[in-house]
Formats: structure tokens, C-alpha cells, sequence
């Protein structure tokens, strides 16, 4: 296949860019490269380009250009305190994003897309969440890519669109250290910046109705969530319409537990401090992933060690180059 990947230098993005190259996939990347890197993908492509606004006609004539058959869309930006406070632009960006590819999609009669979204347009539900869970996002970042699932669904109602909305839940981990995330905005790259600083890990709240009183979420490994693209890519001529599907690994892990494999992996003899709540947080976040299994036979393969130390791994890597520098 001949496959366009928007935000393809960043951190999922990269991953997935990577695999399809490797399968013998044809990748052309669109990427502003604020928060990407060509770094992370120094045999595939780039056109430098941020998408948001008014780059149909170009996005057309690269289509028609490199002879596209399907696009995976990362490219988004994904701060939720920062969509609080700057709704609009977040509108612009991951709905602007949406509606200029698919009127080039269309144009180019580009009739495959894979769109980034994410748990977040679950909103405060707690426990197991299917995808047929109601979707009341909480912030202007969830609400973004509840918008974008619309419009591709809209889309693919207009014109023969096939496409699926991947609902991310935590994403971590690193297939390889140059691949890892560089921002720290997660449980834990926050955990790592703490611990460098000899601080402590911070935990919000330990008084919920869980295991050991903090949150449960679902942590999936980056390497697992790039091959779910695949799967998907490859299951779509099956699939009519917007599917969307939760990629998770339907397993649960507290931040009690994530912490002390942080501190553990870190070998560091810190311990975690408790603080309030941090306002929106459900006690239980964990993806029902029965769907994606189904419809590709795809299910996730790391597990949550496997997260931290690729995740640790890829940290020291960029430690290394920023000591070297
Ligand atoms: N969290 C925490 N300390 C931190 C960062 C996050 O206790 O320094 C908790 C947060 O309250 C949530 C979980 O870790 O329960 C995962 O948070 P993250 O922001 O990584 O992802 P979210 O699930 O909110 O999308």
C-alpha cells in the first residue's frame, strides 16, 4: 500500500511509520515538526507542512503525487491543560486537521482512513469501557477528537469513506530508545522528571474505590498500538463506515503500582508523596478491547514492565545525547 501519515515524526506516528516501511509499505509523511523529529524516521520522507488550515489543495496534489491509497492521521495536539485554556486553537488544529484531509481525501478519491482518538471522549466514565459507552468528553482536547470521529463518520456517509477511529487508553513505552516520547506530559515521563530531580513521584489521590486507593488505568505499549494500525490498515476494506475501537490491553494498573516499577526501574529509593486529587480524574479507566480482536485478530503483547523499562531505556538514551551536547 501507499500510505500518507500525518504527524508520522512524532512519537505513535514514528513508531507506525517505521513498521509500515519495514512490511514494504510506500510512506510519505506530513509532519509540522514542532513536537516530531526527522530524527525518528531518517529513511521515510517528510513534507514539513501543519495541516489545520487551508492545505487541501496541497494535501490533494500530494495524494495524486505519491499515488496514496490510505491515510493514518496522528498529527494533533494532544495537551489537555492547554485545550482548557486555548479552546479555539484546539479546535482549529484537531478539527481544521480533520476537515482539510478529507476534503483532499475526496478530491483525490482517497477512500482509507485511520484517525488518532482516544479514551478521552469517554470523559469521566469509570470501569470497563466498551465503545458503545457514551462518549461526554470533559475537556476541549477529548472533545476535539469526539468532533473528528464525527466528522469522518459524517464523511463516510457523504462518499464511500471507509475508515476506524483507534481510541487510544495510556499509551508508553518505546520499541526502540530513539523512538521514545520527548514530552513529558504522562504518568511516566513525569515520574522520570521528578525522580532526575531527586524529588519524589507524585501521586493524585490515594482515596479512591480501587485496589490500593489510586487511579487504575489501562497502559498499553507504544510498539502494540503502531501494530494495531496495521491490523486496522488491513481489516478496513471489511470494515463500512467509521468503526471505532478501543486500543487498550483490558488490563487495569494503579498508579501505586506504576510508581513503584518507575522507582524500581530507576533504582531510585524515593518514596512517592501523596497529594489531592487532580480535578477529572476517573478512579478506573480500562479499555473493553474485544472489538479490535474480532474484527483483526489484533490484542496487545507488552505488558506493563515492558512499558517502563522501554520507556527508562529510551530516557537514558536522550540523557546520553543531551550530556553529549
Ligand atoms: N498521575 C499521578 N501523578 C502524576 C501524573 C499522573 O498520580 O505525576 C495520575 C493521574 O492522576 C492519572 C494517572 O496517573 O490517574 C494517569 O495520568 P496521565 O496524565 O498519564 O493520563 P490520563 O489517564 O489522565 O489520560
Amino acid at each position: 500500500m501507499r500510505i500518507l501519515v500525518t504527524g508520522g515524526a512524532g512519537y505513535i506516528g514514528a513508531h507506525t511509520s517505521r513498521l509500515l516501511a519495514e512490511r514494504g509499505d510506500y510512506v510519505l509523511v506530513v509532519d509540522d515538526l514542532v513536537t516530531g523529529s526527522r530524527d525518528r524516521i531518517p529513511e521515510i520522507p517528510v513534507v514539513s507542512l501543519n495541516i489545520a488550515n487551508g492545505s487541501a489543495e496541497q494535501l490533494e496534489g500530494l495524494m495524486r503525487e505519491h499515488r496514496i491509497d490510505a491515510v493514518i492521521h496522528f498529527a494533533a495536539q494532544k495537551r489537555v491543560g492547554e485545550s482548557v485554556e486555548k479552546p479555539a486553537w484546539y479546535y482549529e488544529q484537531n478539527v481544521g486537521s480533520v476537515a482539510q484531509l478529507l476534503l483532499a481525501m475526496q478530491a483525490a478519491e482517497v477512500r482509507k482512513l485511520v484517525f488518532s482518538s482516544s479514551a478521552a471522549v469517554y470523559g469521566e466514565a469509570s470501569g470497563a469501557i466498551a465503545e458503545d459507552a457514551p462518549t461526554h468528553p470533559i475537556n476541549p482536547y477529548g472533545a476535539t477528537k469526539l468532533v473528528g470521529e464525527q466528522l469522518i463518520s459524517a464523511s463516510s456517509r457523504a462518499w464511500p469513506l471507509r475508515a476506524a477511529s483507534l481510541r487510544y487508553f495510556n499509551v508508553g513505552g518505546a520499541g526502540s530508545p530513539e523512538l521514545g516520547d520527548t514530552q513529558a506530559l504522562n504518568l511516566i515521563p513525569i515520574c522520570f522528571e521528578q525522580i532526575a530531580d531527586n524529588k519524589p513521584p507524585l501521586i493524585f489521590g490515594d482515596n479512591y474505590d480501587t485496589l490500593d486507593g489510586t487511579c487504575v488505568r489501562d497502559y498499553v505499549h507504544v510498539s502494540d498500538v503502531a501494530e494495531a494500525h496495521l491490523a486496522v490498515l488491513d481489516a478496513l476494506p471489511d470494515l463500512p463506515g467509521n468503526t471505532m475501537l478501543n486500543i487498550g490491553t483490558g488490563v487495569g494498573t494503579t498508579v501505586r503500582q506504576m510508581v513503584d516499577a518507575i522507582l524500581h526501574v530507576c533504582g531510585s529509593d524515593l518514596t512517592a508523596e501523596v497529594l489531592d486529587r487532580r480535578a477529572g480524574d476517573p478512579a478506573a479507566v480500562v479499555g473493553v478491547v474485544d472489538s479490535i480482536r474480532e474484527l483483526t485478530g489484533w490484542s496487545a503483547r507488552y505488558t506493563v514492565s515492558d512499558i517502563v523499562e522501554s520507556a527508562w531505556q529510551s530516557r537514558q538514551h536522550f540523557n546520553a545525547i543531551s550530556a553529549r551536547r
